[in-house]
């Protein structure tokens, strides 16, 4: 068995005052086509990096979009099997605010990069701890 720990970000676009306007990024995985939140490994990369910087610089990579830490969110955990190897994840999820960037500077991580509106969200999601992160996060965008 082993662990693993990712950093990542759920990025909002707030352009009016009413919950309806508010767009949030989702990006489809290159290799397993699922729907998720932009994350990456930490320490994979840069050796020591922070978790936030993790998160920013991982976000920014995966979906060419910049993101400024708002709050930090609950972290999620999940299982899968690398070469018969028992894996377990722990996921540090951030709300984040949109600073600037375009999705079309999206890298190949990424098959798919959009904006949507928060009512598709939860259906759009493929696994069930990014649909945790996603309940938790929508409380927050609510008293923002
Ligand atoms: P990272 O983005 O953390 O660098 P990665 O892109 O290399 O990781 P994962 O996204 O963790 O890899 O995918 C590894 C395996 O776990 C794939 O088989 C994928 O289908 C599965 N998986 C990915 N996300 C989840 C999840 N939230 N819940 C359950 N299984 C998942």
């Amino acid at each position: 068995m082993r662990f693993e720990f990712s950093a990542g970000g759920v990025v909002f676009n707030k352009t009016k005052n009413e919950n309806s306007d508010i767009k949030v990024l989702v990006a489809q995985h290159s290799q397993h086509h699922g729907w998720v939140f932009p994350k990456g490994l930490i320490g994979d990369h840069v050796k020591g990096e922070k978790k936030e910087d993790t998160a920013t610089r991982e976000v920014k990579e995966e979906t060419g979009v910049l993101g400024r830490i708002v709050k930090e969110l609950i972290p999620v955990t999940y299982w899968y099997q690398f070469e018969g190897e028992k894996i377990r994840k722990t996921v540090y999820y951030f709300l984040m605010k949109y600073v600037s960037g375009d999705t079309k500077d999206h890298d190949h991580e990424m098959e798919n990069v959009e904006w949507i509106i928060i009512d598709e969200v939860e259906q759009r999601l493929t696994y069930k701890s990014d649909k945790t992160v996603w309940q938790q996060a929508q409380e927050m965008l609510k008293s923002l």
